[in-house]
């Protein structure tokens, strides 16, 4: 089990107002921080530690992502382990979705079947105000390249027929890197060989000017785990 954030708290790892590589349109993107899956070559190993970092109230993150974001058609939700935090996620889409009428994707390692049982806690709630659920743990050797998901094992669920005519499995994946002030990071789905540069080049930086990455594990940082 894990001990989730209080409802209108999000432990958030990264936020974008706007991008066209994570979804059809302009969608603001929010990856949540806390992920066990431990899935071998993660695209965001830096936060599948759970320490809460950065938290933001959900009123914060309607505000800088809706309410002053009037340009974007949807939001995309990933990270980290978005189900995790199910039910502040499930309060911030529910919220945005009355100040205007969005479209929802959103990530996760849990299968559908695992979610539909309401585990972890709130998970019911949250798929029912997604659009799109695309699932599955990632796994390296069936990174083909091909669709807006890392491996070729994950499925792409439409929860609703609102982007039923868009195919996520052919898509071609672009990605850009953003800088939001204490951080690098990609957005898109990257193939193989452009996360490995990335984070090569990141590691090599990070080595150039004294970095080191502090590790935490989940009993450390507060979380319980069974
Ligand atoms: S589910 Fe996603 S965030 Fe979690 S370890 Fe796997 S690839 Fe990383």
């Amino acid at each position: 089990m894990y001990r989730s954030t209080p409802p209108h708290l999000l432990n958030v790892a990264a936020t974008v107002k706007s991008t066209e590589f994570l979804g059809p349109g302009k969608r603001a993107v929010v990856w949540v921080r806390g992920c066990y899956a431990n899935c071998r070559g993660c695209i965001a190993p830096d936060w599948q530690s759970p320490m809460p970092e950065n938290f933001q109230t959900v009123d914060s993150l309607l505000q800088q992502l809706v309410i002053e974001n009037e340009d974007i058609q949807g939001l995309t939700i990933s990270g980290g382990e978005p189900f995790l935090q199910a039910l502040a996620l499930h309060l911030f889409i529910s919220q945005a979705k009355e100040i205007r009428d969005l479209d929802v994707i959103i990530y996760s390692g849990y299968t559908y079947e695992k979610l539909s049982t309401n585990h972890p806690r709130g998970s019911s709630l949250l798929l029912d105000v997604c659009d799109v659920l695309i699932d599955g743990r990632y796994q390296q050797e069936q990174n083909n390249g091909v669709g807006m998901y890392g491996s070729a094992n994950q499925r792409v669920h439409y929860l609703t027929s609102r982007l039923q005519n868009h195919n996520f499995s052919t898509v071609d994946r672009k990605v850009e890197i953003r800088f939001d002030g204490t951080q690098l990071f990609l957005v898109g789905v990257p193939g193989m060989h452009v996360s490995n540069g990335f984070f090569s080049a990141v590691e090599t930086t990070k080595t150039d000017i004294g970095v080191t990455t502090t590790e935490c594990t989940l009993e450390e940082a507060g979380y319980e785990c069974k």
